[in-house]
């Protein structure tokens, strides 16, 4: 700490580039803080550092971190006590563009596995950005040794050591993380999709938030009798709630009943979420997948002949490519390349959908010949699907009852509550004799791996190679913007970074041989031995800016790059 004291002083009123002095490793009381990495004018990228306190200083019982699940949720806990903190010091210290800056990547309401913070059996080490100060671009080394001397330690010590983390509400977040531990294991067990449980609280404070709705009347989901288990958890009572089991759910109801809150929830509960959100026992099989319309999307080489066929000019739909799809064939796409990705579940919503997708009616079937209609409708389509391939469906679809032919469960939200309505569902199916014709044919079709050619892939952006993200659902590759507003599972800007930087590593890896798939396995299995750390570009230098993104979503985002090329 004395020769970063002397150094700071040294370069004290100097050029900005001075700060380049001070890149290195101190031992300070208690830490070791490191500077990976010195920015290059106060208006650049901020610096980044670690500090890293040894694991007999931290004083964390070896429970809190030696499973999986309790790491990664004990290190967002102490990366949420940090995001806390700096932002307390947060441009105390004063100066030109980011002067002053200290950050720490701040978690939403899911507990993703991220880079922020690095906890095993040696230390513990948080990951902090911080803007060093100028005046101008000058060096003030003063300011900078008030932040990286005295501001930094003063962090180390209220925000790292055991006592200081507040271990009642650490060993409260341990038991939250094991009983939804518990809840998922109760189902891939059963083979089921997803559990609500009784008095979780669905919607969402507004259309760009996602905290819970707390104004107003508010009403806590409770389970229909019929459709009511009693999961057994670890640390207290039994839960009780509503499970979707595999096969098709039809989510049916008055619109503004809650319909598409309940979806959302779902399509979310493939993550942890934190006490007080409301969704903390809303869970889902990890694998389930939004699927929505998405025209102009590109598409690659997908079979999408299950459900489109004989388009005009005789275009081979075995191997479909756009740089502009339609409504229909963007959604048969979305469905095709989640199966090819092993998917487990559809989730798909009316609001969101392409009708002529979802269904067609016996009086449209009359008048327009099936040699005329390239579309298969999902309707002919699900059965097979959830017979055959196993995958099941969960739709959300107010408009059509053609749907009651083929559901398994039909779920009815009224007024925020749902009500099991299979049985009405299914005699008034049985009592109206439905006009339309099956056109599913003998079996659903193929879904059909594709190889990644290299080509398609380009960082380079000028000399360098540059990929980044831009917000929740845009990342520049290179040149490339890719537009991933279709994947709605993507909750948090540090996954999109991510996938960005494992785009890259997959472009590396294409050789025109393996399948997607395997490309993305084997790499989700190199951060599953080395950390997620592994994807970083910055050698040397703390990646303390990323969170894993789900297969799907690394999926989703490859097959949205424009210049992909598939053999
Ligand atoms: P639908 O898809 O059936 O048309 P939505 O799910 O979009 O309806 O819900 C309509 C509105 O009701 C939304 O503003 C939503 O926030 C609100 N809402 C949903 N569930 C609840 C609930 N349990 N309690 C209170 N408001 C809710
Ligand atoms: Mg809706």
């Amino acid at each position: 700490m004395q020769r970063l004291k002397q150094t700071l002083s040294r370069i004290d009123g100097k050029g900005y580039k001075a700060y380049k002095d001070i890149q290195g490793e101190y031992a300070f009381p208690g830490f070791r803080l490191t500077i990976d990495y010195v920015q290059g004018d106060p208006f650049a990228a901020p610096s980044r550092l670690r500090v890293r306190m040894p694991m007999e200083r931290a004083g964390y019982p070896a429970e809190w971190y030696r499973e999986k699940h309790r790491r990664i949720a004990l290190e967002d806990w102490i990366a949420r006590c940090w995001a806390r903190q700096t932002k307390r010091h947060s441009f105390e210290v004063k100066g030109t563009g980011k002067s002053g800056l200290i950050e720490v990547d701040r978690p939403g309401q899911e507990i993703l596995e991220r880079t922020a913070v690095v906890v095993n059996e040696a230390f513990v080490e948080v990951r902090v950005t911080v803007g060093l100060p100028a005046q101008g671009r000058r060096v003030l080394g003063r300011k900078a040794e008030e932040m990286l001397c005295r501001q930094l330690p003063q962090l180390a010590q209220e925000a790292l050591p055991r006592q200081t983390l507040d271990p009642q509400a650490v060993e409260e977040r341990m038991k939250l993380v094991d009983n939804q531990w518990a809840i998922r294991r109760f189902l891939k067990e059963k083979g089921w999709i997803a559990f609500i449980a009784n008095g979780a609280i669905l919607p969402r404070e507004s259309g760009i938030s996602d905290k819970p709705l707390s104004r107003g009347n508010v009403i806590p989901f409770q389970s229909p009798a019929s459709l009511e288990v009693e999961v057994n958890v670890p640390h207290g009572d039994p839960i009780r709630g509503m499970v979707i089991r595999n096969g098709i759910t039809l989510i049916v109801g008055g619109g503004y009943h809650g319909k598409s809150t309940l979806l959302k929830a779902l399509e979310r509960g493939v993550y942890d979420h934190v006490a007080g959100d409301g969704r903390e026992y809303v869970i889902t099989d990890p694998d389930v997948i939004k699927v929505r319309s998405e025209d102009g999307r590109r598409v690659e080489k997908v079979n999408i002949s299950p459900f489109i066929n004989n388009l005009p000019f005789g275009r081979d739909t075995r191997r479909f490519s756009t740089d502009d799809a339609s409504g229909s064939t963007s959604q048969a796409t979305n469905i095709m390349e989640a199966l090819e990705m092993g998917t487990t579940c559809l989730l798909i919503d009316e609001d969101t959908s392409a009708t002529n997708f979802m269904i067609r009616d016996g009086r449209m079937q009359k008048l327009v010949a099936k040699g005329k209609e390239p579309i298969t409708p999902f309707i002919d389509k699900v059965r097979q699907l959830a017979e055959e391939k196993g995958t099941s469906s969960v739709l959300v679809l107010g408009g059509s009852g053609d749907y009651f032919d083929v559901a398994d469960t039909v779920i009815m939200m009224d007024e925020y509550r749902p009500v099991d309505v299979t049985a009405e569902a299914k005699n008034i199916a049985q009592a109206q004799v439905n006009e339309r014709t099956r056109e599913g044919g003998s079996g659903f079709g193929t879904v059909t791996p594709r190889q990644v050619l290299a080509q398609g892939f380009d960082p380079q952006k000028g000399r360098k190679e540059k990929v980044d993200a831009k917000g929740l659902h845009h990342i520049l590759f290179g040149t490339t913007a890719v537009d991933l507003t279709g994947l709605e599972q993507l909750v948090d800007t540090s996954q999109t970074r991510a996938v960005a930087e494992m785009m890259r590593w997959i472009g590396k890896r294409a050789d025109g041989k393996k399948d997607l798939k395997a490309l993305i396995d084997e790499l989700y299995q190199e951060v599953d031995e080395k950390g997620l750390d592994v994807i970083s570009p910055f050698r040397g230098q703390h990646p303390g800016d990323l969170a894993l993104p789900r297969k799907l979503e690394l999926a989703g985002a490859v097959n949205r790059l424009r210049t992909l090329r598939v053999r």
